[in-house]
């Protein structure tokens, strides 16, 4: 699922490539993408992009009085396109055609159709429930006592910096980026975290998600890719070695993400239990 840097790259882009361009149509081929029918789509015919602009791990398209919020899910991506698509094209969600050829399309790849969207008065949004729950925005982090606060609560990190009501933009990615960086355990709990230890996440957040942003911005040209390069250390690389100390990265694998961390600075030499192996021997 794309998280903070990757929509935030995605809501630079799209804002610099279609502000100013009119809307002539919008079209929804997804069947349940719509999630409001009030105002309808074609509301927005006519209508000029303002920009584009991240809310969370959203994406929310600005014209006048109305905004498009698109929650692009885990498989959708929303690009601007030259050529319009045919309407066949089973993998397109959601349509906004621009004058002349262009099209911003909202495509999901695979079967299910998770990605959604909601046209809502520009007034609204602040307190549509989409947005109404979310925690600050990570990324600049919160202020540090502000911070501390948010995650001195009894849960684990790794679960509670991946829940957007304690704070919004990190998702299974960029959570285990951040853990590495802070050398700090997922099973941590966050109650029981020292003031140096609280900083040390603190100050990791801000490092992590503004060097993956300004890595975005060096290498991500005017189209926004299908996947984007992740700048990585320790997510997906179980099995190499961790790029500071050389210990092997291990993984723990639950039903449908994985999490890698480094035993030797994070878990204090402790191989955690993965949960698909020891299910598979009981
Ligand atoms: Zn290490």
């Amino acid at each position: 699922m794309p998280e903070l840097p990757e929509v935030e790259i995605a809501a630079r882009r799209l804002s610099r490539a279609a502000k100013g361009a009119v809307i002539e149509t919008a079209l929804a081929p997804g069947m349940v993408t719509m999630k409001t029918f009030d105002p309808p789509l074609d509301a927005l015919a006519g209508r000029p992009v303002d920009g584009v602009r991240r809310i969370g791990k959203m994406l929310a398209i600005e014209a006048g009085d109305l905004t498009l919020l698109v929650h692009l899910m885990s498989a959708g991506r929303l690009q601007l396109w030259d050529k319009r698509s045919s309407l066949r094209d089973r993998s397109s969600r959601l349509l906004v055609r621009l004058e002349g050829e262009r099209e911003l399309r909202l495509r999901e790849f695979g079967t299910q159709q998770r990605a959604w969207a909601k046209l809502l008065p520009a007034d609204h949004v602040d307190a549509d429930e989409a947005l109404a729950k979310l925690g600050p925005e990570a990324y600049p982090p919160p202020p540090l006592e502000q911070f501390a606060e948010l995650i001195r609560q009894p849960h684990h990190l790794h679960p509670m910096l991946r829940d957007q009501r304690t704070i919004t933009g990190i998702g299974r990615s960029w959570v285990d980026e951040i853990l590495w960086t802070a050398e700090l355990s997922p099973f941590r709990q966050g109650n029981d975290l020292d003031d140096d230890a609280v900083e040390r996440l603190h100050s990791a957040i801000d490092e992590r998600l503004g060097d993956a942003l300004a890595h975005y911005e060096e290498v991500i040209g005017d189209s926004i890719p299908d996947k984007a390069p992740m700048p990585l250390k320790v997510h997906r690389r179980a099995g190499e070695d961790c790029p500071r100390c050389g210990t092997k990265i291990e993984a723990v694998h639950f039903k449908d993400y994985v999490m890698c961390y480094c035993p030797n600075e994070q878990t204090g030499g402790r191989v955690l239990k993965d949960r698909r192996l020891s299910r598979l021997l009981k």
